[in-house]
């Protein structure tokens, strides 16, 4: 059940349901940045939302919020097309986010994040909202889980396995595979020089674009293709609705 596509009804009778799943609810997370000159802006909502999406086809019992498809890629920023917000903004919206789907009875939030930027954020974000009840010495009527896609068992091996080189940590010919294999009709080649790109930390834009110039960082997106893709697609699917049943199944000490 996608909640963009239901009825508040049909949200109440879910949420009031028998289901094992029933109040448990995925929400991809991901941020739209610069994904190297030929990957989609969008690669890193894109990429957990095509993988919850295709979970919730093959188990109509999964509900998936909205995509929250904004993030924390200030680093991003000299390059068009990239919006972020500071990591203060982010947690307050994850914040209201997570009040929102509790109010209403979910009591499984499962963040499934595409962007690792967004990491040290979300983890903080979680700290503030438990922290709230800490305070109040008042037990928190929900668990709030995140999983990054290519964390999800399995699948970074998968990945490994597929891109012995070139794999890299940013533009990674893996999330853009996954991104040809949703939107094939997007897919854009480029020649690369360096064909696998730089490694070097990451701090201010400024730094980011010196360091990198075309935005990768340790990647050849060229390995990429939409059978790729759907193979981890594939990969990472069973292994989300087996995490999700786990997390939905978990007993408050
Ligand atoms: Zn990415």
């Amino acid at each position: 059940m996608r909640i963009a596509f239901s009825s508040w009804p049909e949200i109440d009778a879910r949420l009031k349901s028998q289901s094992p799943l029933a109040r448990t609810v995925v929400v991809p997370i991901g941020s739209n940045e610069q994904h190297g000159p030929t990957g989609l802006l969008g690669t890193d909502w894109l990429c957990p939302e095509i993988i919850a999406l295709a979970a919730e086809s093959a188990n109509e019992a999964i509900t998936v919020a909205p995509t929250f498809n904004i993030g924390m890629a200030q680093h991003h920023l000299a390059f068009p097309g990239t919006i972020t917000l500071r990591p203060s903004t982010f947690m307050a919206a994850i914040g209201d986010w997570v009040s929102s789907l509790t109010r209403h009875g979910f009591e499984r939030i499962y963040f499934l994040n595409g962007h690792g930027g967004n990491v040290a954020s979300i983890e903080a974000a979680f700290a503030e909202i438990y922290a709230e009840w800490s305070y109040a010495d008042e037990r928190a009527p929900f668990m709030l889980k995140l999983r990054n896609w290519w964390d999800l068992p399995g699948v970074t091996d998968f990945c490994n396995r597929m891109f012995p080189e070139g794999h890299g940590m940013h533009a990674t010919p893996s999330e853009i595979a996954v991104t040809q294999a949703g939107y094939p009709d997007s897919i854009k080649r480029a020649s690369y020089s360096p064909r696998i790109a730089p490694i070097g930390p990451i701090r201010d834009a400024h730094d980011y674009r010196a360091r990198f110039p075309d935005g990768r960082i340790g990647s050849d997106p060229d390995l990429a293709s939409p059978e790729k893709g759907q193979q981890i697609i594939d990969k990472a699917v069973p292994a989300l609705d087996a995490d999700l049943t786990a997390f939905a199944a978990e007993q408050q000490p």
